[in-house]
This record gives structure tokens, C-alpha cells and sequence, in this order.
């Protein structure tokens, strides 16, 4: 059997800390790891910001919720549950992917977590494991599963290395540029396609 393994944000969900900081009007919180490389340093600035703007998971969870999948996501990822399982393996947080995920029908989903206290104050993150999106392919390949993964970012590269099949989706040129290796598509019709051709069964779009 086959897995189809799908980064989340940038391939079914716009990049959540950018449309929430958008959202909310708070300039500093558009950071992301191509200004603060360390991700430690990152995620404890925006705790902070969030702290200082009195914002806990409730009022987080609320904008989120007003924020939509990409336009398609949707109808994909239902046309790609009916020919593969499907895992979404994401850097996000259950906490704040919560609203976005009820719109994309409850996929699967493998990521962090935040902990918060009782009056819902974020005090702090859990990383599920180290490099955890190319460890859950070397999993499931332990129990004899076929990937096919497909994810837009660096973070994402060494996913698509590790599976059976690795597809670009609306990357960036320089990541285009910097792994010809994979096939790099920027629409959900193309996508298919590719999802198709990487499949060891005879599918049909
Ligand atoms: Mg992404």
C-alpha cells in the first residue's frame, strides 16, 4: 500500500503566523525562520509577543478560525484520501491547525503541541521529535508502506529524499532551483498528476 505524505502550510493552508500576524495587526509576529534560523529563538520571541499582547489560545483559536484553506485544498485532498492514506507530517501545533483542519474534514495529522495554563496563556511548545517529517517516512517504510510526500519548503526536502516519491508544490524558485531532483508543480490538477505518476497502481484523475 501507499501513503501520500503532505506538508500542511503552503500546500493546503496559507502560512498560519503571517495570516494571523495580518489578521491582527502585529508587525513583529511576521518573523519566520528565514529572519530567526533558530527555531528555539523564534517560537520564544512569539510566545513573548503573544504574552505581551495579552493574546492566549482562546483569542488565537478565534482568528484563526475566520482564516480559510487555500482555494482547492479541499476537493484535493478528498480526490487524494480516495486513492491513497493520507498523513499530513507539519511543523504547526494541533492548537492553533485546530480551525483549519475541521474546514479540510480532520485529515490525519502528525505535529507539535503548545501548553498552556488554565486561563488558556501559551507558557510553552513541544516539538514532537527531531527532524520529524523525514522520521515518520523511515517509520512508515518500516511497515512496509510506499511514500509519495510533497511539500513547498527547506523544511520539507528532506521528507521528499527520504520517501519513495518526493513533489515541489508551489515552492519558491530557489527551492526549485536548488533540488531539480524533484518534480516541482503549482497547481492541485498538476499535483494529481504527479501523485499518479508516482503511484506504483493504475490510477485515474
Ligand atoms: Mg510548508
Amino acid at each position: 500500500m501507499e501513503i501520500a505524505c503532505l506538508d500542511l502550510e503552503g500546500v493546503l493552508i496559507p502560512e498560519i503566523w503571517i495570516e494571523f500576524a495580518n489578521k491582527i495587526g502585529i508587525e513583529e509576529l511576521k518573523a519566520t525562520t528565514r529572519d530567526i534560523p533558530d527555531y528555539d529563538v523564534l517560537m520564544k520571541q512569539r510566545l513573548s509577543i503573544l504574552e505581551k499582547h495579552g493574546l492566549g489560545l482562546n483569542e488565537i483559536q478565534e482568528v484563526i478560525a475566520t482564516l480559510s484553506p487555500l482555494e482547492g485544498a479541499r476537493e484535493f485532498i478528498d480526490w487524494l484520501r480516495e486513492r491513497f492514506q493520507v498523513v499530513i507530517l507539519s511543523d504547526t501545533f494541533y492548537e492553533f491547525s485546530q480551525p483549519l483542519m475541521r474546514q479540510l474534514g480532520f485529515p490525519t495529522l502528525f505535529c507539535h503541541r503548545l501548553i498552556a495554563d488554565e486561563n488558556g496563556k501559551i507558557v510553552d511548545y513541544k516539538l514532537r521529535q527531531a527532524d520529524p517529517k523525514k522520521q515518520s517516512i523511515h517509520a512508515f517504510h518500516t511497515l512496509y508502506y510506499r511514500c509519495i510526500a510533497a511539500g513547498d519548503s527547506y523544511n520539507d526536502t528532506t521528507m521528499l529524499a527520504q520517501a519513495d516519491a518526493g513533489i515541489l508544490f508551489k515552492s519558491p524558485q530557489n527551492v526549485i532551483d536548488e533540488f531539480p531532483q524533484f518534480p516541482a508543480v503549482h497547481t492541485y490538477e498538476d499535483l494529481k498528476k504527479e501523485f499518479i505518476k508516482a503511484s506504483n497502481r493504475e490510477l485515474t484523475l
